[in-house]
């Protein structure tokens, strides 16, 4: 008999050993002891408090489109918020949308309703959650252009945090240094626009997507931030790191800063191709390149 998984089926629907492979865009990763969704603030404020009491780890996933999970099992609870948390609704021109709401869904609904502010987001396969988490951006826009709010479960409380406090910069922002704030919702000003022009930007910008990335192939996107004034992918080049593969782990062919999972890519493979990435374009350029994705359940020496 588990009582962790009784227990925890009380607050959420709760799932067994599911792997990282199904719950990231990369598809690599060990098991997951235990899964939850909860339903709503006050199942999900039960779950946090049963878990730190049992002094159990604890990770929130949105639709894991920017990890590098570990091959090892992660021995505690994944808490995932796109089942249940994917409401929005517009009072005007601010959108109100819950964190496990996917953005590309946002961003096609904000084209149909006539308001533009969210069309970089239309090829960003994230929640609303890992978004302001990342400060995910594209095209010389960011989510900190049009949040105007966060909600925030932290310390056993919610509260609003305005975007002034929320510490947004390239792809970075205060959630980060605090992992154990749980976003929940935000609040974005968007501006009402012609619904066919936004149309045509966002159909642009996808076939643009499309020519220029790996889309064929599971990925996390870009690997590493781009340095001041220079482009990650150039340096890669440079270097002569374009099409090089290390099992099923291989810097993409059509843009070098994926590197893509052919089949099977085991999170060593992965990891061995950025940090002998890391370590040429420091030797060659004396440039340290700074990754994007996020390592998740690897050992505290890797
Ligand atoms: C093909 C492809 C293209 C991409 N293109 C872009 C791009 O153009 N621009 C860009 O910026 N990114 C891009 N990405 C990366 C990724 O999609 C974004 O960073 C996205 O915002 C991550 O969202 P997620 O829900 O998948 O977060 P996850 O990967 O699940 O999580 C990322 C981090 O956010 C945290 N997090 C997630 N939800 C919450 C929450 N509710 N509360 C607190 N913390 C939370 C997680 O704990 C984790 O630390 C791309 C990825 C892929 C695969």
């Amino acid at each position: 008999m588990d009582k962790i998984y009784e227990q925890l089926s009380r607050f959420a629907l709760t799932e067994k050993d599911r792997s990282l492979q199904e719950m990231t865009t990369l598809r690599i990763g060990g098991t997951v002891k235990y899964t939850v969704y909860p339903e709503s603030v006050t199942a999900l404020d039960s779950i946090m408090h049963y878990v730190k009491d049992l002094g159990m780890p604890y990770k929130m996933i949105g639709k894991g489109s920017d990890l590098l999970c570990a091959d090892r099992p992660f021995d505690g609870v994944v808490i995932r918020l796109d089942r249940h948390f994917i409401t929005s609704y517009y009072t005007e021109n601010i959108l109100t949308a819950q964190a496990g709401a996917s953005i590309i869904a946002l961003a096609v609904d904000a084209m149909k309703q006539g308001m533009s502010g969210l069309e970089f987001a239309s090829g960003i396969p994230g929640t609303v959650g890992g978004a302001i988490y990342m400060n995910a951006g594209a095209y010389r826009s960011s989510m900190c252009d049009i949040v105007r709010e966060v909600y925030v479960y932290r310390d056993g409380k919610i509260e609003w945090i305005p975007a002034a406090e929320c510490g947004f910069g390239y792809r970075s922002s205060i959630f980060q240094k605090h992992p154990d704030w749980l976003i929940l919702a935000v609040r974005m000003e968007l501006t009402p626009k012609d619904s066919n022009e936004i149309r045509e930007l966002m159909d642009d910008r996808r076939k643009r997507r499309w020519a220029s990335q790996p889309l064929e192939y599971p990925s996390c996107g870009s690997v590493f931030r781009n340095p001041e004034n220079r482009n990650a992918w150039e340096l890669i080049d440079g270097i002569g790191y374009r099409g090089m593969q290390k099992g099923g782990a291989k810097v993409s062919e059509k843009h070098c800063n994926f590197i893509v999972n052919t089949g099977g890519a085991k999170a060593d493979d992965y990891l061995c191709l950025i940090e002998e990435i890391q370590e040429k374009v420091l030797e060659n350029y004396g440039i340290e390149l700074i990754t994007e994705v996020e390592k998740f359940n690897w050992q505290t020496n890797r």
